[in-house]
């Protein structure tokens, strides 16, 4: 922590003092990067737990998760990506896994679960319906869902399943949270402008529902803001217990 020499007696008031102000000012401008957020750490010993294809199969529900979602396309792999500094969505990737729920350990309480990108055209149906079917399942019962990220392509968001999972949301009481993903690919305006049309649209039809924010993978763009969400979810950002 920081001290002013207890010697120091200073000039007159501090706050009129230019030491001060320019401390002041220093601490003020400290950039939030600084932060330490306790969800990067146990991200980067994130490690591959198991893939599910029904509810049966899913890792016993308890401590905390917290569920990736968004239409295949959307960015969905890059943040993953890049909000755990590490490599897990191209696990999820590998043949045999996409249609599956990824689950991914961070540590013996809290998981994180890469969803099946939904909107994949070749599909065949029976398996799409056995994908809705299973997710829907997964998604109603599983009680350690503290919350599902939902990423959305800032040029085309709220696409039906993007609604469906917003309905969802709101029916269930579970925490949403939008990435509106590629942001990098508008100019800041009309990135602002996305955002406020979306805030806008998602109060309108769904109320507090979802929280929502811009975000670009190589910009590195919005990183700490949903790595905060996430430490929330997980239960990562409660005060430690005094000694
Ligand atoms: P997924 O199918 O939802 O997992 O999408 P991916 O993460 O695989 O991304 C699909 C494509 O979009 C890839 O070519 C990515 O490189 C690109 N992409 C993903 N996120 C961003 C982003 O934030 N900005 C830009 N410009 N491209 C992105």
């Amino acid at each position: 922590m920081f001290r002013l020499r207890s010697g120091y007696q200073g000039r007159g008031s501090h706050p009129a003092h230019p030491i001060y102000c320019w401390l002041c000012r220093a601490l003020a401008s400290t950039p939030m990067s600084s932060f330490k957020n306790p969800i990067v750490g146990l991200c980067q010993q994130a490690s591959f737990l198991i893939s599910a294809a029904k509810v049966d199969q899913c890792p016993l529900d308890s401590g905390r998760e917290v569920a990736f979602a968004g239409r295949s396309n959307a960015g969905k792999s890059s943040a993953l990506n890049t909000l755990t500094h590490a490599n897990l969505a191209r696990t999820s990737k590998t043949p045999g896994r996409t249609q599956l729920l990824n689950f991914f350990t961070l540590d013996d309480e809290r998981r994180l679960v890469d969803l099946p990108g939904y909107g994949y055209a070749k599909v065949p149906i029976p398996l799409k319906q056995h994908w809705q079917e299973h997710l829907e399942a997964y998604l109603s019962s599983r009680n350690s869902l503290s919350g599902v990220v939902l990423m959305m392509d800032i040029r085309h968001p709220l696409t039906e399943f993007d609604r469906l999972m917003l309905d969802w949301s709101q029916a269930s009481s579970m925490p949403l949270h939008i990435l509106l993903t590629k942001a990098d690919k508008l100019a800041f305006g009309a990135q602002k402008n996305a955002l406020l049309k979306v805030q806008r649209d998602v109060r309108q039809d769904w109320g507090d529902t979802a929280s929502i924010q811009l975000f670009s993978a190589p910009k590195r763009q919005g990183i700490e803001d949903a790595q905060r969400v996430l430490a929330r979810w997980l239960g990562l950002d409660e005060p430690a217990a005094e000694a």
